[in-house]
């Protein structure tokens, strides 16, 4: 029997419509969330995410504003940039578009953004208390989204075998640390591969959970898979595709169609993680507004 599919587009509404719930309990506190999202350069890419970001927080109900500046900004003026957002108290989520142009170090970008006000969950801060375990920080959005995919379709985590293809910042390391945390969405007893991990199947075929951001276009096959495995896929790559009008495809990094048949469970590209990604950070902005203003989170 094929796999069952994660909704991630459902999930992800669902999730919206748990922000707009607390936006409207913050709006009764005379607060209005404030997302700063800031692009350097004309890149189409991150033009289109910033375009998806922006409006995704003002459906919510946010003041979502975006910062253009141009590809030439140096790093002094971006800096002095992100200080005026730190003071502004109707900004409580910063969020600094990457890629940054190469005359600007990332890190350094990083570490100016107030913590507190790090709704992408990048700062060292907020790594470090994810991997302690404290739940005051932000958690970086995709592998959060992937905790909420599994636990919100039923998926125990509890004593499972999980392995992360991938160990980046943003998804792989985050994801692990998540994982093996001792609390709902976690409990998991995790393995990273990465490209000089030996023979990647035979870890990949002992996983309960699969989880694949690497990358690289399909390149889990349903053979390396365990039967009854749940697979997400975090991958989004475009390959060539003479039958589409664009030339391409969107594809993950998981080949679909024979995963599908051997999972039990599986989150398609599109339609998986993507979604949940704005999610995430919609909800990361509404708990640094209500952690500024001293309000409980739901
Ligand atoms: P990175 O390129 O930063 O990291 C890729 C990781 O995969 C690296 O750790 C790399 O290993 C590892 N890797 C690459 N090739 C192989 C291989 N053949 N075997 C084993 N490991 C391999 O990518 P990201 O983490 O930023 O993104 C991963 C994927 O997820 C991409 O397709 C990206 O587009 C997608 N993505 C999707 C998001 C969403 O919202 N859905 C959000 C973020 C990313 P090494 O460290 O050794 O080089």
């Amino acid at each position: 029997m094929p796999a069952e599919l994660i909704d991630g587009k459902a999930i992800a509404e669902t999730i919206r419509a748990e922000v707009a719930r607390d936006v409207a309990i913050l709006a009764a506190h005379g607060v209005v969330p404030g997302l700063t999202v800031v692009l350097v350069g004309d890149d189409g890419a991150s033009a289109t995410y910033v375009g998806a970001k922006e409006k995704a927080s003002k459906a919510a109900g946010m003041a979502g504003q975006t910062i253009r500046l141009p590809a030439t900004t140096s790093q002094a003026d971006l800096l002095a940039l992100i200080e005026q957002l730190n003071a502004d108290a109707s900004v409580h989520g910063i969020l600094v578009q990457m890629p940054l142009p190469k005359q600007i170090d990332p890190d350094t970008v990083i570490r100016h953004i107030l913590p507190e006000k790090d709704v992408d969950g990048f700062h060292p801060v907020n790594v470090g208390k994810l991997l302690i375990g404290h739940t005051d920080g932000f958690v970086s959005c995709t592998p959060a989204g992937v905790i909420e995919l599994l636990v919100r379709s039923g998926v125990d985590t509890r004593g499972a075998e999980a392995v992360i293809v991938g160990r980046s910042n943003i998804v792989g390391k985050p994801m692990a640390a998540l994982l093996v945390q001792g609390r709902a969405g976690g409990d998991a007893t995790v393995t990273i591969c990465h490209s000089r991990t030996r023979d990647i199947a035979s870890h990949t075929r002992r996983a309960d959970i699969l989880i694949v951001a690497a990358g690289r276009a399909e390149m889990i096959t349903g053979d390396m898979i365990k039967p009854g495995a749940v697979v997400i896929d975090v991958g989004m790559n475009h390959v060539p595709d003479a039958t589409k009008a664009k030339g391409t495809r969107l594809c993950g990094d998981v080949h679909f169609a024979s995963a599908v048949e051997v999972a039990s469970k599986i989150t398609p590209v599109p339609g998986g993680v993507g979604p949940m990604t704005i999610a995430m950070l919609l909800r990361n902005t509404v708990r640094a507004a209500q952690r500024a203003h001293g309000l409980a989170e739901a």
